[in-house]
């Protein structure tokens, strides 16, 4: 029992944001190591006191003068290590006053936080130096923070832990780059920028191409001369497609019904269709809605071997008759063998590749009069073509063009993988200008919100992004199952919100763009993305392909997880999208959200839960025993609302509403708002007390935890 007591104590702690210990709240059941003092921050240690250290004074025969108390640290073979304690699950800056006189081009250097790994690379410094090494989360009590001695050799005079700064993310602009910007793409801006920092859109990919092929029991039964399937039902015949099979037996392609149109699978004579629904469905199932976000790709219409997927009329589909929002990249292909392609010519599809071609210059792309310009030219045509279709039907799109370019890292483009970063980001930016000003201008395309992915390798990666007036919101895409793990596992979901990637990217914008996780394995858990302020815009999980199941396979993602996010009011799903959404005015018509399962605010509105958006959930019932944030249900969140407001009595976000301070009021009913009343749901959370129990006095409690 104690035990159970104390996991739903620590959980507590994870969840608090407050500076607030736990332990100092229930000071009766708090355990005896946590005697153990808390770190009081900025803390700084000298290089030379970390455990494994030895004393230096000069690197060799090069002096450093200047140095803080005794000398430094060198990092030449043991790990230097110290320890800091922390209240409860944080983010915190780490700086390291160093140097690093070895390498001119720079050496990496590796920081390990309680035993999880992150690299940078430190430049050459032959003064002492204030080096970032980031924002690192810390968790409630004690933590190792080491310097591993793998490329070594940095000098390290101080260390200092401070409380993480962040900067107010929704400065991020909330128009569009493009100065003509339809009404449609401006209203769509706003809305993004009006959920920005305060929650996250949910996303899916769709499968491009052919789609899920799904069997049918559908038969054409000659006898009856009808198509019927294993339960009875009739299905009608398109009685012009008529076909004779090698036996002589009479079929019909196609039936259809009142969803879709089936295809007679001749091998197994019976109907079959394309699924393009599998993932939208399986949210659906498992979270209980469908993604506000519609992944999709537009590879599919280019001068190669083009045809359409209807990959257009399912966006149209989705913005008008769903009230969704639309996403595209483009796998724009290559054929393989670019130097014999004559131009405007069919090839197989097994001949044209998104890899890299060394025959095809990218500085040539954007050059007239050069092949490389007029496939270039021929292949916007195609795409053009589609979102001018998106246009005449006011449907915006954000767009993604030419993405993941830095692939692996390095600004020269040796780490890319796809043909349009071969030749590095100097290049690169020049074909994204390209596209840009040939959409907008030479084909009048304004419904267009550019997504541009970038990558968070090394400090450099920002010399891949584009500029503020031809990107509107960056992102990361995020496929961490197997390699950049730094959740402590070694399979399986990664859970992991990329919080260190997210900062990198508001830095490299400055603050001036919003960013989104664009491609996804694992979604990020709701817990990770609140508790390291990961303030990502969307997430966008990648289809289901058969070897990879992104979004249903248990390796990639844990349903109950997806479902804790997705169903939480901090999620913003297809059903709550405001009915606005393509005329939304701006922040001022949007009510913010009330609830977010941190417990950091309260609900202020008492009769709805109010999402982002401005529509509105059903109404919980207010009156639920223990529901100070008045959200219609009994959680953690309650009781940690609970504390926070004991602790900070003057702070406006953590103050109970009237009601919230009668449904918060279970012990000694009468007696106001106690510890004792928080420490009740905690104990109703481990299951030793029952809702129905409540009010309940604090003798009866006090005998139940024993
Ligand atoms: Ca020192």
């Amino acid at each position: 029992m104690k035990n159970n007591i104390k996991k739903a104590l620590s959980l507590v702690s994870a969840l608090t944001v407050s500076a607030v210990s736990m332990m100092s709240i229930i000071p009766a059941y708090a355990e005896k190591d946590t005697a153990t003092e808390v770190t009081k921050f900025p803390y700084t240690i000298e290089g030379e006191d970390l455990d494994g250290a030895t004393l230096w004074t000069s690197i060799y025969e090069n002096q450093m003068p200047d140095y803080s108390g005794e000398g430094f640290a060198y990092l030449t073979s043991d790990a230097l290590t110290f320890k800091v304690t922390v209240p409860e699950d944080g983010m915190y800056q780490v700086t390291v006053r160093g140097a690093q006189i070895l390498s001119e081009e720079g050496r990496l250097q590796t920081i390990a936080i309680n035993g999880v790994e992150y690299s940078k690379t430190v430049p050459y410094y032959n003064k002492w130096t204030d080096i970032d090494f980031g924002v690192v989360r810390l968790k409630a009590g004690e933590n190792e923070i080491s310097f591993l001695n793998k490329y070594g050799y940095m000098a390290i005079d101080t260390v200092t832990v401070s409380d993480a700064v962040f900067p107010d993310v929704t400065k991020a602009v909330d128009v569009p780059c493009d100065p003509e910007a339809t009404p449609e793409t401006k209203s769509l801006m706003k809305y993004l920028h009006s959920v920005y920092g305060k929650g996250i859109l949910s996303g899916q990919q769709e499968i491009y191409g052919g789609g899920h092929s799904v069997s049918t029991d559908i038969r054409y039964d000659a006898g009856s001369d009808k198509c019927v399937d294993g339960k009875g039902n009739e299905y009608v015949i398109d009685r012009d497609s008529e076909a004779v099979d090698k036996d002589g037996n009479k079929f019909y392609w196609h039936c259809s019904d009142d969803k879709r149109t089936y295809t007679y699978d001749e091998q197994n004579r019976s109907y079959k269709y394309d699924d393009y629904d599998q993932e939208f469905d399986y949210l659906k199932e498992t979270a209980g809605y469908y993604p506000a976000i519609r992944g999709l790709d537009l590879m599919n219409y280019n001068p190669l071997y083009g045809w359409d997927d209807g990959s257009t009329e399912r966006a149209i589909d989705w913005v008008k008759n769903r009230n969704g929002i639309i996403t595209a990249s483009w796998h724009i292909n290559l054929p393989t063998d670019f130097e014999n392609y004559e131009l405007g010519e069919a090839v197989d599809w097994s001949q044209c590749s998104y890899k890299n071609n060394p025959q095809f210059k990218i500085a040539n792309a954007v050059k007239e009069g050069t092949k490389e310009n007029d496939y270039l030219n021929l292949a916007i045509e195609d795409l053009a073509e589609q979102l001018l279709k998106l246009q005449e039907n006011n449907v915006p799109i954000m767009f993604r063009p030419f993405h993941e370019a830095e692939g692996n890292g390095g600004v020269d483009g040796s780490g890319a993988w796809f043909w349009w970063a071969q030749d590095g980001a100097k290049d690169y930016k020049e074909l994204w200008k390209y596209l840009y000003n040939k959409l907008t201008g030479e084909y009048g395309l304004h419904n267009i919100i550019w997504l541009q992915n970038l990558y968070a390798w090394s400090d450099e990666s920002a010399e891949w992004y584009v500029g503020d007036d031809y990107v509107d919101i960056v992102g990361f895409d995020k496929y961490d199952t197997v390699y950049n793990r730094h959740d402590g596992l070694t399979s399986g979901p990664n859970e992991d919100c990329n919080s260190n990637v997210y900062w990198s990217l508001v830095n490299y914008v400055k603050n001036n763009k919003m960013a989104a996780v664009m491609e996804n394995s694992t979604i990020p858990s709701l817990a990770n993305m609140t508790v390291e302020k990961a303030t990502w815009l969307y997430f966008c999980t990648w289809y289901d392909n058969g070897q990879d199941n992104f979004i249903s396979g248990d390796n990639y993602n844990n349903p109950e997880t997806v479902k804790e996010l997705i169903s939480s009011d901090y999620c913003i799903n297809l059903e709550q999208l405001p009915e606005n959404l393509y005329s939304f005015a701006g922040d001022d018509d949007d009510t913010p959200k009330t609830t977010t399962t941190t417990g950091k605010t309260t609900g202020t509105d008492t009769t709805t839960t109010t999402t982002a958006t401005g529509t509105t959930k059903p109404a919980p019932d207010e009156t639920v025993k223990g529901d100070a944030n008045v959200d219609g249900e009994l959680s953690l969140a309650d009781a940690v609302l609970i504390m926070q407001s004991l602790a900070n009595p003057d702070e406006e976000k953590y103050k109970l509403t009237e009601q919230g301070a009668e449904n918060a009021d279970v012990v000694n009913k009468g007696d106001g708002i106690t510890n004792m009343d928080a420490l009740a749901i905690q104990v109703i959370q481990i299951e030793l007390l029952s809702p129905e129990d409540l009010p309940i006095t604090s003798e009866e409690l006090n005998k139940i935890i024993g």
